[in-house]
């Protein structure tokens, strides 16, 4: 099945640098015998993990590039073959013809390039790392902040994949007692309240509970908060983008949008990433370059994980001057943010605000804008309103941000009101803790390891088989054997995280460990 072909690659990144190397990986040691002898030449010797310096000889015996050939045997190698390195110099054109070379001496072993993952994807075939492991290896070199970049050598150092294997191993315990019950039904009840089969679950549903939570934050450390700020043009969108990176200078993703605004823009808080994403480029556009930078903003709001409406406090001021007076009820407080949302499906119009047409590069109307912009958010996103320029606004200043309540805004129950100013830096502070803890993170929080989409829906599959479990035990005898299979379920969710389980390896481990005759 198993493509066990020799490989090679550079596994350098490309382009010019001051090492190139090309790898090689087989599971036999004949082509690297035969690679040295060709290419190293007669004269250095190749010993286990050493470095041999000298030329790369072309098929003329011309040298090619003079570097370091490296030598690790199988099985004390990256993926567990046999592995040749050969380290030169780091231009394109010389690794080209050096992995050409390569591929010529090794065409009669069958060498082929190999695809991408290949030399980890053998790591883990030859159990050198388990798939958590592996994946922690992409997402390293993947890293987008520091913390992140810590949270996939976790992972790789097995600190998540321990907690998976401890998990299965308790999952195993308890099953074993509820599967040796199965084949005593008289004493079944007896049995399990000896054994604590309850407790046991307890138990396990507990800690998968907090491993699901970790690794929600570490998820959230690979993907990043997806923020989209949205607000009529000069409420300060682009100024609250700048004073939030500007905070901590970060690694920047630019993204080519419209020709004047930068579209997304990846911060770092306290190393947990953050995609913000500036929603004043959305416009209809007949310029396919902008047409794909705002596709790619469609796409983001769409994984959206908060929605930032922003307000400016000035103008919140002025409309507030010219309210009718008593009519908010509310005295002579700052009056609550007004909908800027029109109702979906409801009479308000969005053309009576505007006076534009929607042709050419016509930016949209705001509140048509921002209707669109809900229509795509995911139902989960939280929503948060921020009250912009408060430097502008006498006494805005001391008001401190809170829930809203009662405020007559589309989302009112759900959204909650910051006040700050992007030009003085006030108020800043405190979104970005906002922001964090809506990433589910505390600042200095440790222990994060990184992790996958694939792992959150395994552990809370497991999880819903746990409590499937756990009605069962709670019925009764008569669902014992439902109560055996959910467990099973939910082992074997948890077994696929690490690609540890396959589906036979219960019944050995069951008559190796546990005494039936007892
Ligand atoms: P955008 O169109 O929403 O991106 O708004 P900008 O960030 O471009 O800001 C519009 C104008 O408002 C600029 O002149 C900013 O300097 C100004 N501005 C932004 N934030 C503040 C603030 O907190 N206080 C004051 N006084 N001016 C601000
Ligand atoms: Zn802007």
């Amino acid at each position: 099945m198993q493509d066990k072909r020799p490989i090679c690659a550079i596994a350098t990144a490309p382009g010019q640098g001051a090492i190139g190397v090309v790898r090689v990986s087989a599971p036999e040691p004949d082509i690297i015998t035969a690679l040295a002898a060709d290419i190293l030449g007669p004269e250095r010797r190749l010993v286990a993990r050493k470095a041999a310096y000298g030329p790369f000889l072309a098929a003329d015996a011309q040298p090619i590039d003079y570097g370091l050939a490296l030598w690790f045997p199988a099985p004390h190698s990256y993926t567990g073959e046999h592995i040749l390195e050969l380290q030169g110099h780091g231009g394109p054109v010389v690794q080209q013809i050096l992995l050409r070379r390569v591929l010529q001496v090794g065409a009669a072993f069958g060498i082929r390039l190999a695809e991408p993952g290949e030399f980890t994807e053998r790591a883990f075939l030859n159990d050198k790392l388990d798939l958590v492991q592996a994946e922690a290896v992409a997402d390293l070199i993947e890293a987008s902040t520091e913390q992140a970049a810590r949270s996939a050598t976790r992972s790789l150092q097995g600190v998540f994949s321990r907690q998976i294997d401890d998990l299965a191993e308790q999952l195993l315990t308890l099953r074993m007692l509820v599967e040796a019950t199965l084949d005593f039904p008289e004493e079944e009840i007896d049995f399990l309240q000896k054994a604590d089969a309850a407790g046991r679950l307890a138990r396990i549903d507990d800690t998968l509970r907090r491993l699901f939570d970790t690794a929600q934050s570490g998820a959230r450390l690979r993907q990043g908060l997806n923020v989209v700020l949205t607000g009529a043009p000069n409420v300060g969108k682009s100024s609250l983008l700048n004073a939030l990176a500007g905070a901590e200078v970060a690694i920047v993703t630019p993204i080519a949008g419209t020709t004047r605004d930068r579209v997304i823009e990846q911060i770092s808080i306290e190393g947990v990433p953050i995609n913000l994403i500036d929603t004043a480029g959305l416009r209809d556009t007949d310029d396919p370059v902008e047409k794909i930078g705002i596709q790619r903003t469609w796409a983001e709001i769409e994984k959206a994980d908060v929605v930032v409406h922003l307000r400016a406090a000035d103008e919140l001021a002025r409309e507030d001057e010219n309210q009718t007076p008593g009519e908010t009820g509310q005295g002579n407080g700052k009056k609550a943010v007004p909908a800027i949302i029109p109702d979906a499906g409801t009479g308000s119009s969005p053309e009576q605000r505007s006076g534009q047409g929607q042709t050419g590069s016509a930016p949209l109307d705001i509140s048509r804008l921002e209707a669109a912009i809900e229509a795509r958010v995911p139902a989960s996103a939280r929503r948060l309103t921020v009250i912009n320029k408060i430097d502008l606004v006498e006494g805005e200043g001391q008001l401190a941000s809170g829930m809203s309540d009662g405020a007559p805004h589309a989302q009112s129950s759900a959204t909650e009101i910051l006040r700050l100013s992007a030009r003085t830096g006030q108020g800043i502070e405190a979104f970005r803790r906002k922001l964090l803890d809506i990433a589910g993170f505390q600042p200095g929080q440790e222990g994060v390891f990184i992790a996958r989409e694939r792992h959150l829906q395994a552990l809370s599959e497991a999880l819903s088989h746990l409590q499937n479990a756990r009605q069962h035990v709670s019925l009764g005898d008569q669902a014992l054997d439902l109560f055996a299979e959910e467990l099973r379920l939910a082992h074997q969710a948890l077994g696929r995280i690490t690609g540890a389980v396959t589906a036979d390896d219960l019944l050995g481990v069951i008559f190796s460990r546990f005494c039936i005759g007892k």
